[in-house]
């Protein structure tokens, strides 16, 4: 299977997604609003998860979308204005959406998994995307549990020509590439193979509170490293490795969260480009992440991505630091 259709639709997809993420971050719509959980989101958020469903209703009906949000939120009397500023951005996008088709088009993300599933997080990196810093409009292709296709676009991303804006792609088999978020040449993407520690980054959350940096610290230590690690928000820190800027990325739950788990749509789409570019994913004992059993990565504890030349040594250090 080469999923030229399904290449096809994301890229066109997500592009949307980030130009009304763009749009939104010039206007005070870009401001959060909080959800249950005390997390932000915004107006772009939910436009962007809109318009990522409504491709995939019209591409794929029949394939189930996991999503982060959910539009139930919206129906608070107090949210009726975001509600508006939603319509109306999806609808700059899609003049002939109305205001059932704009809810709707969010609510597809409420799917549940499949043998075959997409699953999205419209903006990865909320908290970047309200500070101005690295988000990533994410989607991914799940089939019997293993990740087949990912892409994310980061308008923020620093690119080589000295512009901003990167789209990373890996397909199963195929390899990883880039393209400028506006358009042009795709470049295929490599990881950096490099093992000698003194030599190589780390890259972590800039939330301080989303992997334990105790523990980080401690295994930057036992490896040798000399440089402090790079931080970056989001799914974007997948295309740093992916790129070879960065070598390896670890998620070690911190003793409050424990028997917290990932949320799939945080690493599936990360996973793939990091595996097609060279790199390796497991959790923190190795073992492969199992995108079969929910919303949720159940079965993995932590996440681990590398350039696959130094995973081992990771693992190990990481084992006699927990
Ligand atoms: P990052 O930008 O890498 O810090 O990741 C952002 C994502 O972290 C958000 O999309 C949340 O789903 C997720 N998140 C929030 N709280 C936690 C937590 N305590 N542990 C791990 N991930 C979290
Ligand atoms: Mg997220």
């Amino acid at each position: 299977m080469n999923y030229q259709a399904e290449k096809e639709l994301a890229l066109k997809i997500v592009t949307e997604g980030a130009k009304l993420c763009q749009r939104v971050q010039q206007t005070d719509a870009g401001k959060a609003v909080k959800k249950a959980d005390t997390s932000p989101v915004t107006v772009a958020d939910f436009g962007a998860q809109a318009i990522l469903c409504k491709g995939l209703i019209e591409v794929f009906p029949d394939d189930p979308v996991i999503g982060e949000e959910d539009a139930t939120f919206l129906e608070k009397p107090e949210l009726a204005g975001v509600r508006q500023q939603i319509i109306e951005q999806v609808q700059q996008t899609i003049p002939t959406a109305t205001p059932d088709n704009v809810i709707d088009w969010i609510n597809w993300g409420n799917g549940q998994v499949a043998e075959r599933y997409w699953t999205l997080d419209p903006i990865d990196g909320t908290k970047g995307f309200i500070r101005g810093d690295q988000y990533a409009v994410a989607l991914a292709l799940v089939e019997d549990g293993e990740v087949k296709l990912g892409v994310l676009a980061c308008p923020a991303f620093p690119r080589e020509d000295g512009g901003k804006g990167v789209i990373f792609l890996g397909i199963r088999g195929q390899g990883a590439i880039e393209i400028p978020l506006e358009g042009g040449t795709s470049q295929p993407i490599q990881v950096d193979h490099s093992s000698n520690f003194e030599q190589l980054y780390r890259i972590e959350s800039v939330e301080s509170v989303h992997s334990d940096r105790g523990v980080q610290t401690a295994v930057d230590r036992r490896l040798g490293l000399t440089y402090t690690a790079k931080q970056m928000d989001s799914l974007a820190k997948y295309g740093a490795i992916a790129r070879g800027e960065a070598h390896f990325y670890t998620r070690v739950p911190l003793p409050q969260f424990k028997g917290k788990k990932e949320n799939i749509w945080d690493h599936a789409p990360g996973v793939i480009i990091v595996q097609e570019a060279g790199g390796k994913v497991t959790d923190l004992e190795g073992k492969p992440l199992d995108f079969s059993l929910g919303a949720k990565l159940g079965n993995n504890h932590g996440v681990l991505a590398t350039n696959g030349a130094i995973h081992a040594q990771v693992l190990a250090a990481i084992k006699q630091e927990q």
